[in-house]
């Protein structure tokens, strides 16, 4: 039985997949990845990103400023243009990166909050990006984001306690990429075991974040089947459920997935 899955974050654009893309998207096809959406990081990879989503009906696209980016974001004018493609349907991957600090944190926030802002008046859902950054992350949503809005907190990485106060504070889905397949990812397992199955979506975050057993190789939208079956094991329940489930959870997140 093919599943029909959908790949909630991907990155598509860059030199990793310039060579065979096709042949990427195909076997994707196979394993029942028909819809994957690839987020652009800055100006120049969310443009490309529209371009290859022009040209290939499996991809869609959203746009927006990685908090690594953020210090070359600019006044974002070039964002809300971009973000009137009707392909787009999601405005990200944006958020707070505290881990590697590549833009300062008082200019990562600034950027974000502008992108949430930007998200609420364009009725986008936002795909955020969190790396040890969580009590900065509930103040900004606390202040730029409403709950009966829609996000996506991607590469879920936490434990369930704090899972649970994002998604009882902000209603948020939760992405849950390769990282469910590493034998050492307790808190991981612990989240996809308890949280509630209607806020769970599956992730590739390709090229990079690749399951087991390809650890080490360039990540693809196929190996979303791995994390899918990895979260049935976790869950006590069957890869079709988990499939229809996230799938369904997906085209909520996304609505315009379903156009
Ligand atoms: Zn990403």
């Amino acid at each position: 039985m093919t599943l029909d899955l959908v790949d909630t974050h991907a990155h598509l654009d860059g030199d990793a997949y310039m060579a065979d893309l096709d042949a990427v998207l195909e076997r994707a096809a196979q394993a029942g990845v028909g819809r994957i959406v690839s987020a652009g990081q800055d100006a120049a990879t969310s443009a490309a990103t529209l371009a290859l989503a022009a040209g290939h009906s499996a991809i869609a696209p959203a746009v927006g400023v990685h908090p690594h980016e953020a210090k070359s974001a600019g006044d974002l004018a070039w964002l809300e243009l971009a973000a009137q493609n009707p392909n787009v349907v999601a405005l990200g991957e944006m958020g707070l990166d505290y881990h590697y600090d590549f833009s300062e944190r008082t200019i990562q926030r600034d950027v974000f909050a502008r992108q949430l802002d930007l998200a609420a008046r364009l009725d986008l859902p936002a795909i955020i990006h969190c790396r040890e950054a969580e009590d900065d992350l509930a103040s900004l949503l606390r202040a730029h984001f409403d709950r009966s809005r829609r996000a996506v907190i991607h590469c879920w990485t936490g434990d369930w306690t704090s899972a649970k106060a994002f998604i009882d504070e902000f209603d948020v889905y939760l992405g849950i990429g390769g990282a469910a397949t590493f034998k050492n990812a307790l808190q991981l397992h612990d989240t996809v075991a308890h949280a509630p199955l209607d806020r769970l979506v599956l992730e590739t975050d390709c090229p990079y974040m690749t399951p087991t057993p390809y650890r080490g190789k360039r990540n693809e939208p196929a190996y979303l089947a791995l994390t899918c079956k990895r979260v049935a094991e976790l869950r006590g329940s069957s890869e079709p459920e988990i499939a229809v489930a996230t799938t369904a959870n997906a085209m909520r997140l996304f609505p315009r997935l379903q156009i």
